[in-house]
């Protein structure tokens, strides 16, 4: 399959994991995860009309956003190291992995001094793994009542990542975990706004996120493809 192909046929499958949980397409965004492909690849996945980008290192980004940064919303959906925020801010609209205060302070201090502020999902580790970054859920009130006072940071909801599983229904505790979380933290009524939007799925589960809830699902293989199938 080509690029427009793959689009196409996402698009399928997100009407149809729509319409098995009653929910509506348009509540539910592509992040086109350019990481394993080239900048010339990226610009064409610009070119078919997705218009939200993802990276997970800056080392990887950098030339891609050098050449496309202007077209585009950009989204840092890695680990995000401390030594590293000042590179994205200013060039990502959305990091999806804020997981320790440290890095909170790094993001505030380098948003407040560019005068932005930064939609930021907390990631949660939902499935306990120890080789998955985020915090554990029990941690995630409190976190969240930590960096009440950050004023560049907008928290605008939660992000997690379930573990590859051969059949991708086994993920779906993981992420109606993520939900349910979402859903009591709002109820708790922590954060200024209701945290609103869930970032889970990829490429091997992201029909199943999309039944239990997602309003972001983060897509490079089934999507973009790697450099070697172009
Ligand atoms: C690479 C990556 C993705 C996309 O992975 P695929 O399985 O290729 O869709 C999504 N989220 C994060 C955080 C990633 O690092």
């Amino acid at each position: 399959m080509n690029l427009e192909e793959r689009v196409q046929q996402v698009h399928k499958q997100i009407e149809e994991a729509c319409l098995r949980s009653g929910r509506s397409a348009e509540d539910v965004n592509i992040v086109a995860v350019t990481k394993y492909v080239s900048t010339a690849m990226a610009a064409k996945v610009l070119d078919s009309g997705l218009e939200h980008l993802g990276e997970n290192r800056w080392q990887n980004a950098e030339e891609k956003w050098n050449a496309l940064g202007q077209r585009g919303t950009w989204h840092f959906i890695g680990h995000l190291q401390s030594n590293k925020v000042k590179d994205v801010i200013g060039k990502f609209e959305y990091i999806h992995s804020l997981d320790r205060l440290s890095l909170a302070k790094e993001m505030e201090k380098s948003a407040a001094a560019q005068g932005l502020v930064i939609k930021t999902f907390v990631q949660v580790n939902i499935s306990g793994e120890d080789s998955k970054y985020g915090l554990a859920p029990e941690d995630t009130a409190d976190f969240l009542r930590k960096i009440q006072g950050f004023s560049h940071i907008r928290v605008i909801g939660l992000m997690t990542m379930a573990p590859f599983e051969d059949r991708a229904e086994d993920t779906r505790m993981v992420f109606r975990g993520l939900r349910e979380l979402r859903d009591d933290l709002n109820l708790q009524g922590i954060t200024k706004e209701p945290l609103t939007e869930l970032s889970m799925g990829m490429s091997n589960d992201f029909e199943v996120a999309i039944e239990e809830g997602a309003t972001w699902i983060r897509l490079g293989s089934v999507l973009v493809g790697k450099e070697e199938e172009e």
